[in-house]
């Protein structure tokens, strides 16, 4: 029987995270289920407390959480024999989508303990993992504005009120963007590398992509009018947006970004800053607990 830790973030979520947990103890418990909990004291912690749970020799390994406890969690497990799993508990929860999880917790307890698996790729940049979607440009900088908070807004209106924020102020930054056998210079409104195929609480980005091809999925958005962007932008939010002209796709297994100025990148709930980025890919170098939700 397979023996599982919840790494849980209370402030995830504005609490929800942590509100769930009730009813996840009763279903585990319940089950006769080999469990334990670990409640999250601030940033970074959920790093420490995922590799401390992968050398106690947990199994599964479970953050409560959104897409930054996830990270956390993630960077805790690269390297070790635990498997990652993950629970819709915060604003952006793009990843436990990614890999169909479903939003009732009792669901989700349900296919935690059915344990279905799958090897997806792990990317790494500026010496952190990611396993689904980080951008570097526009949406890096609304990210950063997203963090220091929109109130009132929360959830996906923050992301959309902050971009039409950002939009307005946003300076476009030269950049030479290294693809191995296509090599770009150009100053694009932003670019998005990813695994996974969303950001930002549902925004996709790459609709194509897939996560255990060993190939990023990446978008180079070219600068245009921000009335026209401000016009396309929703059309992210169905996946068409890679449909306009200014939209371009690739596939690649490593990216290098040359920046004319150090500037922030958004990595799944985390903001790191670079001018020199270097995307490597390791296939299929994470396993993950894969949920039974359509998509
Ligand atoms: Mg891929």
């Amino acid at each position: 029987m397979e023996s599982y830790k919840f790494i849980v973030n209370p402030v995830a979520g504005g609490g929800k995270a942590k509100a769930m947990m009730p009813k996840i103890k009763e279903y585990f418990r319940n089950a006769g289920a080999d469990f334990d909990i670990y409640q999250t004291r601030g940033p970074c912690d959920a790093i420490e407390a995922a590799s401390r749970s992968a050398e106690e020799g947990f199994d599964i390994v479970v953050a409560v959480g959104g897409d930054g406890t996830l990270n956390e969690v993630l960077n805790g497990l690269v390297g070790t024999k635990s498997v990652l799993a993950v629970i819709h508990g915060g604003k952006g929860n793009d990843f436990a989508t990614a890999v169909h999880m479903p939003r009732e917790p009792e669901k989700a307890c349900r296919d935690l303990l059915r344990a279905e698996t799958k090897d997806i790729d792990l990317g790494k940049v500026l010496d952190r993992y990611f396993i689904n979607t980080v951008g570097v440009g526009l949406d890096a900088a609304v990210a950063l504005r997203v963090n220091r908070g929109v109130r009132p807004f929360t959830g996906v209106s923050a992301y959309i009120y902050a971009f039409f924020e950002t939009l307005l102020s946003y300076k476009v930054i030269d950049m030479e963007i290294d693809l191995g056998n296509i090599k770009l210079k150009m100053s694009p409104f932003l670019v998005a590398v990813g695994i996974g195929q969303a950001y930002g609480g549902g925004m996709k980005v790459l609709p194509d992509a897939i996560q255990d091809d060993g190939l990023f999925d990446i978008c180079v958005f070219n600068n245009m009018n921000r009335l026209a962007m401000a016009y396309h932008f929703p059309k992210v939010f169905s996946g068409k947006l890679k449909d306009i002209e200014q939209a371009g796709m690739y596939r690649a297994r490593e990216v290098k970004l040359k920046l004319s100025e150090v500037s922030p990148l958004h990595l799944e709930g985390e903001i790191l800053f670079g001018d020199r980025m270097h995307f490597t890919l390791e296939p299929g170098g994470m396993t993950v607990i894969c949920g039974s939700a359509p998509n």
